[in-house]
C-alpha cells in the first residue's frame, strides 16, 4: 500500500471509531488500539507533510495556539429565545401563532434546552470550515482550532449532506468529566471550577488548543441553517443531521397538540437530573418549516420557537449521610441525609440519589456540600456538588454490594439502573412492603388498615404474603400494640370487603413490577381473567397495545414462580376477582377489532368521551390526529375543514356519528 493510501486508510478507520465512541457512545476497539493507530497516523504525517488535511482525526489532539480570536459575521443571525414558564405562558404563544397560521395542523417539535455555549459550525462539501461562537448574535469569535477538539463534532461528514449550510448546537461539559476535572483540580490544590456551563464556555476561549483536548467537552446539534438543503421541518431536520454523524440527541418528540407538549415538559422537568449533561428547560418548535417562514422573527427571536424554563429553587447543604432503601419490588434506592435546610418553604432533611450511576455521575460523596432543587417533584434532588468546599480526607462513594436488610448480594440487569436484592420471598422490607401496596387506596383499599399495622402483624408471624390477610381473625389481631375489640374488627371487615375490588385493580395490587395502574387496566381488558393471562407468552404480550418487552418479561417471571402462582389459587378460593365483571364484559366486543378512528367536532347522541369509550369498547383505537394508519374519521359537528382534506387525501373514510353508532 502507498504512503498516501495507508494515511487515508488510517484516517478513515480513526473516523469511524471517533463516530463509534463520541457519537453513538457504542466503541468497537479499545482505547489502546486506538490510540496506537493515532500514534501511526500521526507519525505518518510529520513524514509527509504534503498529505495535509485539514479533517484529520489527528487534529483533535489539538496544538495550535491562537493569540486573538479572530471576529466572525454570522451569515444568518444567531437568535436568542422568548421564554416562557407555565401553560398559560404557552397558550398564549399557541394562539400568536393561530393568528398568523389560522387552523391549520400545527405540530411542534420538543427538545431540551441543553444548557452550555453556544455555537454555529459552517461545513462545505462535507467539511467543517469553521466553528463561531454566538456573540452578540450578529457576530461571534472563530474558536475553529479548539472546536476541532472536540470529538463529536464531525470533522468529516457522510451521507447526502446538502454542498453548503451551517449548523447550530450547543457545547457542552457532562457532569461526570465536569466531575472528574474537579476532583483533580482539589487533588492539585488548585481552585475547582464553578458550574459545567461557564466552564463550557470557557474552554472554547482557551488560547491553547492542546489543553481543551483535554476536556470532556461535548457538541450536542439542534438546528440546520442554510439555502436548498431540502429540509421540510424541524424534525426531519434533526433526523437528517444524525444521519451526516452530528450528535443529535434522541429526547426530543413531535407532539401533536399543546397538551402532549406540557406532558413532554412535565416528564422531562422530572427525568432531566437522569441524563449526562445539564438542561435548563424545554425549546418548543413549530415543526413545519414553511409555517416557521410564515411566523417570521421579532427583533430578537424567532416567533415559531418558545423556551420553557423549569423551575428550580436551589440551595447548598452538607451530606451527612448515605443510606440505602429497599422498595417492595427489591429496588434500591440511595438517600442522601441532609444538614437539614430550608427549600421553597419547607425543611428538607432527605433527597434521593436514585441509583449508583447517579452518585458516580456527581461524584457524590459523605462530607460533600451538595445542591439541592426541588422541581416538579416532591422529593427533592441532589444537582451537583460544590467542589470548592470537598473536605481533604473526602474519599469516593462505595455503592453497596449486598441488601442492607437481608445481606443478599445485589444483582443488576442490564438496561436498568437499578440495583435490586433478589431475595423478594425472604426480604422482610420487600415482604411487608409489598404487603403494604396490596391494601393500599389505588389497589385493594383494605379500609381499617395501615402501614403499620402490616409490619406488625409481620413481626408477629401471623402474615407471610397477601393472601394470609384473608384467614386474618378478630382474636389474632386484637392483641397487637394499639389495637382494640373495634378496631380488630373492621380489620376484618376491610379485607372481607376487598374481594369486590375488580379484576384490574387486583392485577395492580399483585406488585408485579413495571405493572402500574395503567397497564393493569390493559393488561385486565386485553386478557379478560387471569387464567389467559397466565398463559399468555412473550410475544403475545409485547402484541397488546402498549406493552414492551421489559413488561412482558417481568409479567412471565411473576407467573411463572410457583409460589405467586400458589398466592393466587388461594385469593382465588378467597373470593377475590380475578376476572373482569360480567357489566364491563357485557358492553365489551371486538367488533372495530385493529381499526382506528379519529374523532373530530361536536356530536348529537353522545359526547365525544362515550364516543371514544365506545371504539375502544368494542377493540378499537382511537387516534389522536389523522394519518395513513387512520381507518374512519367520525366527523362531527364544527369540524375544522383542515381535518377534511386531509383525511380525502390519505383516502380516510369519513363517517357520520350514525353511521358509526351502526357500526357498533
Ligand atoms: P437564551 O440564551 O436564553 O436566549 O436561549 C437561546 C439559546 O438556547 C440559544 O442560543 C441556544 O444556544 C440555546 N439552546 C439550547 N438548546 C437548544 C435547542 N434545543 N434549540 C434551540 N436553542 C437551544
Ligand atoms: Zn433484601
Amino acid at each position: 500500500m502507498s504512503i498516501k493510501d495507508q494515511i487515508e486508510a488510517l484516517r478513515t478507520a480513526l473516523r469511524a471509531h471517533n463516530y463509534n465512541y463520541y457519537v453513538l457512545d457504542k466503541p468497537t476497539i479499545s482505547d489502546y488500539d486506538f490510540d496506537m493507530k493515532l500514534k501511526q497516523l500521526q507519525a505518518l504525517e510529520a513524514e509527509h507533510p504534503e498529505f495535509y488535511d485539514a479533517t484529520s482525526p489527528t487534529l483533535r489532539v489539538g496544538g495550535m495556539v491562537t493569540k486573538n480570536f479572530d471576529t466572525v459575521v454570522h451569515e444568518q443571525r444567531m437568535y436568542s429565545l422568548d421564554n416562557s414558564y407555565s401553560k398559560e405562558d404557552l397558550e398564549d404563544w399557541e394562539k400568536r401563532i393561530r393568528r398568523v397560521l389560522g387552523d391549520e395542523t400545527v405540530e411542534f417539535t420538543c427538545e431540551l434546552k441543553y444548557d452550555g455555549a453556544s455555537i454555529s459550525l459552517t461545513y462545505e462539501d462535507g467539511q467543517l470550515v469553521r466553528a463561531v461562537t454566538r456573540g452578540d448574535g450578529f457576530q461571534g469569535d472563530d474558536v475553529t482550532t479548539n472546536v476541532k477538539t472536540i470529538k463529536s463534532v464531525p470533522l468529516q461528514l457522510k451521507g447526502d449532506y446538502p454542498p453548503k449550510f451551517d449548523i447550530r448546537g450547543e457545547i457542552v461539559l457532562p457532569f461526570e468529566g465536569f466531575a472528574k476535572m474537579n476532583a483533580e483540580r482539589v487533588a492539585n490544590g488548585e481552585e475547582p471550577y464553578m458550574n459545567p456551563r461557564n466552564t463550557a464556555s470557557g474552554s472554547l476561549k482557551l488560547q491553547d488548543s492542546a489543553a481543551v483536548a483535554k476536556r470532556p467537552l461535548d457538541c450536542l446539534l439542534y438546528g440546520i441553517v442554510g439555502e436548498n438543503t431540502g429540509i421540510r421541518s424541524q424534525w426531519e431536520m434533526l433526523e437528517k443531521a444524525r444521519e451526516w454523524g452530528f450528535k443529535v440527541p434522541t429526547v426530543a418528540k413531535l407532539c401533536k397538540s399543546t397538551d402532549e407538549v406540557m406532558a413532554f415538559i412535565q416528564h422531562w422537568d422530572i427525568h432531566r437530573h437522569d441524563l449526562p449533561y445539564e438542561t435548563d428547560g424545554v425549546v418548543i418548535k413549530v415543526n413545519s418549516l414553511q409555517q416557521q417562514e410564515e411566523l417570521g422573527h421579532t427583533s430578537k427571536s424567532p416567533r415559531w420557537a418558545m423556551a420553557y424554563k423549569f423551575k428550580a429553587e436551589q440551595v447548598a447543604t452538607v451530606l451527612n449521610e448515605i443510606t440505602y432503601q429497599v422498595g417492595r419490588t427489591g429496588a434500591i434506592t440511595p438517600v442522601a441525609n441532609l444538614a437539614p435546610v430550608l427549600l421553597a418553604g419547607t425543611t428538607v432533611k432527605r433527597a434521593s440519589l436514585h441509583n449508583a450511576d447517579q452518585i458516580a455521575k456527581f461524584d457524590i460523596r459523605e462530607g460533600d456540600t451538595v445542591f439541592v432543587e426541588k422541581g416538579g417533584e416532591i422529593i427533592p434532588k441532589i444537582v451537583g456538588v460544590d467542589f470548592s468546599k470537598r473536605p481533604q480526607n473526602s474519599t469516593p462513594t462505595q455503592y453497596i454490594g449486598a441488601c442492607p436488610e437481608c445481606h443478599t448480594p445485589l444483582e443488576r440487569t442490564e438496561g436498568d439502573a437499578k440495583h435490586y436484592c433478589t431475595n423478594y420471598y425472604g426480604c422482610p422490607v420487600q415482604i411487608t412492603g409489598r404487603i403494604q401496596h396490596y391494601i393500599s387506596r389505588k389497589a385493594m383499599d383494605i379500609e381499617g388498615m395501615g402501614s403499620e399495622t402490616v409490619t406488625l402483624l409481620f413481626q408477629e408471624g401471623l402474615i407471610l404474603n397477601y393472601a394470609d390477610l384473608y384467614t386474618l381473625t378478630k382474636e389474632q389481631v386484637m392483641p397487637l400494640e394499639r389495637m382494640a375489640e373495634k378496631s380488630a374488627e373492621n380489620l376484618v371487615k376491610g379485607v372481607a370487603a376487598s374481594v369486590k375490588i375488580p379484576f384490574e385493580r387486583v392485577l395492580f395490587a399483585l406488585g408485579i413490577r413495571f405493572v402500574g395502574e395503567t397497564v393493569a387496566k390493559k393488561l385486565a381488558k386485553a386478557y379478560k381473567n387471569i387464567d389467559a393471562l397466565m398463559a399468555a407468552t412473550e410475544e403475545e404480550l409485547i402484541a397488546v397495545d402498549e406493552i414492551g418487552e421489559r413488561i412482558a418479561k417481568s409479567v412471565i417471571e411473576f407467573f411463572q414462580n410457583e409460589q405467586n402462582r400458589e398466592i393466587i389459587a388461594r385469593l382465588k378460593s378467597y373470593g377475590v376477582q380475578f376476572e373482569l365483571s360480567a357489566d364491563k364484559l357485557e358492553n365489551q366486543t371486538e367488533k372495530l377489532k385493529g381499526q382506528t378512528f379519529v374523532v373530530s367536532g361536536v356530536f348529537e347522541k353522545v359526547s365525544r368521551n362515550e364516543l371514544k369509550k365506545l371504539i375502544e369498547d368494542n377493540g378499537g383505537k382511537v387516534g389522536s390526529s389523522i394519518s395513513s394508519k387512520t381507518s374512519f374519521l367520525v366527523a362531527g359537528d364544527k369540524m375544522g375543514p383542515s381535518k377534511r382534506t386531509k383525511a380525502e387525501t390519505l383516502g380516510v373514510q369519513i363517517i357520520s356519528e350514525d353511521d358509526f353508532l351502526a357500526m357498533v
